[in-house]
């Protein structure tokens, strides 16, 4: 399989993408990303992912390359050049190349690249097993809400939980859950959803939100506000959340049960109305 990428308004094999050494995303991480599922060639929540994109743009105080019209059109192109019905996008957009020096260019011509790969669902066994998972104390800057390049804390944390035979590191700042290294996190307890509140000190979820959506309309009892730690260490049910990963449930924590120690009732009502939200907008789509 060729897969087929785009960089700065031209399509070609990801082999043949390549980026001056000077670029502000190598230098510095001057940029930012973005991640988009795709089901039946269809993106899911592009507008939403377009929106979160110009905040990300504005945080850095970068101009957005491409009208909305515009990158719908991109990664409609992006798709098609594309194998499989289901995709996840990825966009990196930097300040551009320039001299080395930490203050913006006066000049910016921003480095767009567009890239697509397979996307497999979660397999039904983690959903049925559950994934394991430790705390990790949050230390990241102080605008988390930017979805920037620059994830040195990001992949630190994650390799922590990978080097504890875990999937995910589940991250704790001042005594409170803030999310995963790469994910957002609920805690349910005594049959309620717990959620941490968007801040300045998580990403903005679009699978987040959609939780949300899907919990406020099956009328599940729902709390977002600070989220204790010992909430998180006493909870009935964890389940970590994102756009390729979907909602998984949290079964072991620190090496402890998370629990039953087993996928929780919630998770798979959740699970069930989140697949059946997909399969929806996946039949509209036809
Ligand atoms: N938080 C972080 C730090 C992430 O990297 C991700 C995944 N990109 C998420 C949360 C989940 O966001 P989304 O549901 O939009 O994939």
């Amino acid at each position: 399989m060729v897969q087929i990428v785009h960089l700065n308004g031209r399509f070609m094999p990801l082999e043949e993408a390549t980026i001056p050494v000077l670029d502000r995303g190598f230098i510095f991480g001057d940029g930012v990303y973005e991640v988009i599922p795709v089901y039946s060639r269809r993106p899911f929540r592009l507008a939403e992912h377009l929106r979160r994109l110009q905040n990300s743009l504005d945080g850095i105080g970068l101009n957005n390359p491409h009208t909305e019209a515009e990158w719908d059109i991109l990664l409609q192109q992006l798709i098609a050049q594309n194998e499989g019905e289901d995709q996840y996008l990825y966009l990196h957009i930097t300040r551009g190349v320039a001299k080395r020096d930490h203050a913006f260019p006066k000049v910016v011509v921003p480095t767009v690249f567009l890239m697509s790969s397979p996307l497999l669902s979660p397999p039904a066994e983690l959903k049925a097993t559950g994934v394991t998972a430790i705390t990790a104390q949050d230390n990241r800057w102080l605008r988390c809400d930017i979805k920037a390049i620059s994830l040195l804390p990001n992949v630190l944390l994650r390799q922590q939980a990978v080097a504890a035979g875990t999937m995910e590191a589940i991250l704790v700042r001042d005594g409170f859950m803030t999310e995963g290294s790469a994910s957002n996190i609920f805690v349910v307890q005594n049959g309620t959803v717990l959620a941490p509140p968007k801040n300045n000190l998580m990403l903005p979820g679009i699978t987040y939100d959609l939780i949300l959506e899907l919990a406020a309309a099956e009328r599940i009892p729902l709390r977002v506000g600070p989220v204790p730690e010992a909430a998180l260490r006493s909870a009935d049910e964890i389940w970590l959340t994102s756009s390729t990963r979907e909602v998984l449930p949290i079964t072991v924590l620190d090496d402890q049960p998370v629990g039953a120690g087993q996928p929780g009732p919630l998770f798979k009502r959740m699970d069930t109305l989140y697949q059946n939200y997909k399969a929806t907008v996946m039949r509209q789509a036809d």
